[in-house]
């Protein structure tokens, strides 16, 4: 067979050997020269391939100059009978987060969000190791750096997610099933924390729960007078010095993976700002991470 191209081009002009497309005679180490169009052809089909790849992996990300921002979904949309068709898709969505647990044996972050108009309907969130640990360190630095704007979600909080949506329909054997990867730590494009500034006694909570909505954040302080360990959270008993009345404060495992560990001690004088859950009828207070704790006295 006669090689394609002009004869000067596929042989060594050296060693005279048959060298193909090679720029540098593997023989004899020679310099064989080719066209200007040859050499764009491969180095610039090259390049365009990695740029393309890289410009799609920066779009995705941010700009959206070719890649569509996704779809804005709701928690309850995953409930409706079209939902399966929305399989592996890339969402945005936002929900209140009634459950937030690190899985030590998984080492990945698991969550509930609860859609934002219906208690009923929620949705399991999901990010592995990598993700979950760039967010502890995000919210350590948070923290040191004494910024306001939380970067690791707590229950209570309204969390804005994008991620990869995986839905089973309620068919009667399969049974329904939801979940939401997060990818990276990116992905966690909002985490908004109601600050409420104004303090409540906790002889007002205990006496009118009915007032206070579930997972409304809330500013109590009382002197910690027992404490404890259920495995997955820290209680501890404040008791309110006016009142004699007493409430339940919850420090959840979690926080430990935010570089601090708790120092507040039984006889501690704390103001404990967190998001109201009901246990059996009795208000529980979950911190959502060290600055909702202060040592007073
Ligand atoms: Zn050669």
């Amino acid at each position: 067979m006669r090689p394609a191209g002009r004869v000067e081009e596929v042989f060594c002009p050296k060693c005279k050997r048959y060298v193909g497309t090679l720029e540098k005679c593997p023989y004899c180490m020679a310099k064989v020269p080719k066209r200007l169009a040859f050499r764009l052809l491969k180095w610039g089909g090259l390049a365009v391939a990695v740029l393309g790849v890289l410009f799609l992996y920066i779009d995705v990300r941010g700009p959206h100059i070719l890649a569509k921002n996704p779809y804005v979904i709701s928690v309850g949309d995953t409930y409706k009978e079209n939902a399966v068709t929305m399989n592996f898709g890339q969402v945005i969505m936002t929900g209140k987060a009634t459950f937030v647990k690190y899985y030590d044996d998984m080492r990945s972050l698991g969550m509930f969000l609860t859609d934002l108009d219906n208690e009923n309907q929620d949705i399991f969130i999901r990010a592995y190791d990598v993700t979950t640990f760039t967010l502890f360190d995000m919210e350590k630095t948070r923290l040191n750096e004494n910024s306001p704007v939380p970067k690791f979600p707590a229950v209570g909080d309204n969390v804005t997610l994008r991620g990869n949506l995986r839905v089973r329909a309620s068919a009667a054997q399969a049974g329904e099933f939801r979940m939401l990867y997060i990818q990276y730590p990116e992905a966690v494009l909002n985490i908004e924390r109601q600050t409420d500034k104004t303090p409540v006694s906790i002889a007002q909570i205990n006496a009118n729960p009915d007032n206070f909505k579930l997972y409304q954040r809330i500013q109590i302080e009382g002197k910690i007078i027992s404490t404890g360990d259920l495995g997955w959270a820290i209680p501890l008993n404040l008791y309110e010095m006016s009142t004699g009345a007493e409430a339940s404060v919850m420090v959840p495992n979690i926080l430990n993976q935010f570089g601090r560990t708790l120092t507040a001690k039984v006889g501690d004088l704390v103001r404990v700002k967190g998001a109201i859950q009901y246990y059996y009828g009795t208000p529980q207070i979950w911190l959502a991470s060290w600055d909702d704790l202060e040592v007073i006295g």
